[in-house]
């Protein structure tokens, strides 16, 4: 079995210089993940020029471990929108994702990126009267959707599911790897500062006129407040060799799954969670166990970002900075996010205005801002170490991964101290580290034999 996602062993990946000079640019864009590179794209596009700045190489972040489900259907939102937002909110949400997605088309049209038109099903196994309710908001927005009872594979019983028809499915890596192509963009380059209309990088400084923080989670977070607006959430992938079939699946009950194929293979993503929360076993021993698969060909794990109300931030980063833009908090479905941040941003640096639904600085208080809050408190007055380098908040050991994760922002660090996901950016100091884990190991073996 590979520890790494199937999309790496089958791209070979363009390679970029190192920023080695100082520039000037129209737009800056930080993070050559899938939103920055499409945000690039659109501004070609639209003939405005713009560079990328990417830390490590292009598509290595979470981009790589996504399973490229391109949908409009993102469990059962719908109905939790027009709940706190009303029917026009819906629209919009609605509107925004289904042009994403003919915009991938048209993509799939002019690039191999092995884009797959197909349906998108959300179902459950234990209740049908979400999905009905579902169903009812959706006819009443207008869009047609279509019940259905059955599920691809044996192993998992349905008892009602939702389809959104032509929706699609693509391979992450060739999308980013293709676009790439046709942009300007430098690897290696690791934004360290940013201040008014400059940035710092490899000791150089980019003048921009407007920049784009596609970094995943927010590079200056404290500016706007972001530490305090978003969560993380980790969740897990297995590819095995299987039959393909054509479309994608998604469960909306707790400890569900989902699923899709790929060439020979079938992807099986679920054990959602929150940074920092343990899970009772590893998603590999659940898959064995519940569907007798002997084989897994692929292991890998990934963590998105969740905004208070589960609706992306894409707009003006914040009050101060007129020019800095942001495309954060995707909640697990960030290729069409990805997508519309770039159609709106490119819009916003045209002069245009922005989407109400999208705007960071929206209406922020709301429950989800207290679990927030109380997390941080919580954690930062816990008497346990080592603490995180973000904002000292005590850190969890995660005895089934031997990583260290903060329950409040989401960063995680290897056990030699190594930064695997901010917003922390600097690394733990390695010292006690081993020997707090091992503690820590022993604890949380002794708490699960108690159970
Ligand atoms: C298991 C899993 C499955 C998923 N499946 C789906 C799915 O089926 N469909 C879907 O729509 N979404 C899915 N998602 C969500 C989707 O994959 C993500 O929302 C999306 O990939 C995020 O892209 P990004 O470009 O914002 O982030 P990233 O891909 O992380 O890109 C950000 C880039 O910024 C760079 N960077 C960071 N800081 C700096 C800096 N200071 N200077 C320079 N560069 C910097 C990083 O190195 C990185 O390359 C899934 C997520 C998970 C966790």
């Amino acid at each position: 079995m590979k520890n790494c996602s199937l999309w790496l062993d089958d791209v070979k990946m363009s390679s970029f210089p190192k920023l080695s000079e100082n520039i000037k640019t129209n737009v800056l864009i930080i993070g050559g993940g899938i939103t920055g590179i499409l945000c690039a794209y659109e501004l070609k596009k639209r003939n405005i020029d713009a560079i990328v700045l990417e830390q490590d190489t292009i598509g290595k972040g979470i981009s790589k471990n996504t399973t490229a489900f391109i949908t409009a259907q993102h469990e059962l939102l719908y109905q939790d929108i027009v709940k706190n937002k009303g029917y026009k909110a819906a629209k919009s949400y609605l509107k925004l994702n289904l042009k994403a997605i003919d915009m991938f088309k048209e993509l799939g049209r002019n690039f191999d990126i092995d884009y797959q038109n197909c349906s998108s099903i959300m179902y459950s196994s234990n209740s049908d009267s979400k999905i009905l309710k579902e169903k009812q908001i959706l006819d009443n927005l207008g869009y047609k959707t279509e019940l259905i009872e059955t599920l691809p594979f044996n192993n998992l019983s349905i008892k009602l599911g939702i389809k959104f028809n032509n929706q699609g499915k693509l391979h992450p890596l060739k999308l980013i790897n293709n676009l790439a192509k046709e942009l300007i963009i430098y690897e290696h380059t690791r934004v360290e500062n940013l201040k008014g209309n400059k940035a710092y990088a490899n000791g150089k400084i980019i003048e921009f006129k407007k920049v784009i923080i596609a970094s995943h989670y927010p590079l200056v977070d404290k500016v706007g407040l972001y530490f305090l607006k978003l969560f993380q959430k980790r969740s897990y992938v297995v590819a095995i060799k299987h039959p393909p079939f054509k479309d994608t699946y998604c469960s909306i009950d707790d400890n569900g799954y989902y699923f899709r194929c790929h060439d020979n293979y079938l992807l099986i993503g679920g054990n959602d969670r929150n940074t920092g929360k343990q899970c009772e076993c590893t998603f590999i021993d659940k898959i064995k166990k519940e569907f007798k698969f002997k084989t897994i060909e692929y292991s890998w794990s990934n963590q998105d970002i969740v905004t208070l109300d589960q609706i992306p931030y894409i707009g003006k980063y914040d009050y101060f900075h007129k020019n800095w833009y942001v495309a954060t908090g995707f909640n697990l479905w960030g290729f069409t996010w990805a997508m519309v941040s770039s159609f709106v941003l490119a819009d916003m640096i045209e002069g245009k205005a922005g989407v109400n639904l999208l705007d960071p600085q929206r209406f922020w208080l709301n429950k989800q801002l207290f679990i927030n809050i109380k997390n941080t408190l919580k954690n930062m007055l816990t008497f346990r170490k080592p603490r995180c380098t973000h904002l000292g908040v005590a850190l969890r050991y995660n005895n089934l991964e031997h990583t260290f994760e903060c329950p409040a922002h989401g960063s995680r660090f290897a056990l030699n101290g190594n930064v695997l996901d901010g917003p922390a950016k600097k690394n733990l100091n390695t010292e006690k580290i081993e020997r707090q884990a091992t503690l820590e190991n022993i604890t949380s073996n002794k708490k699960i034999q108690e159970n």
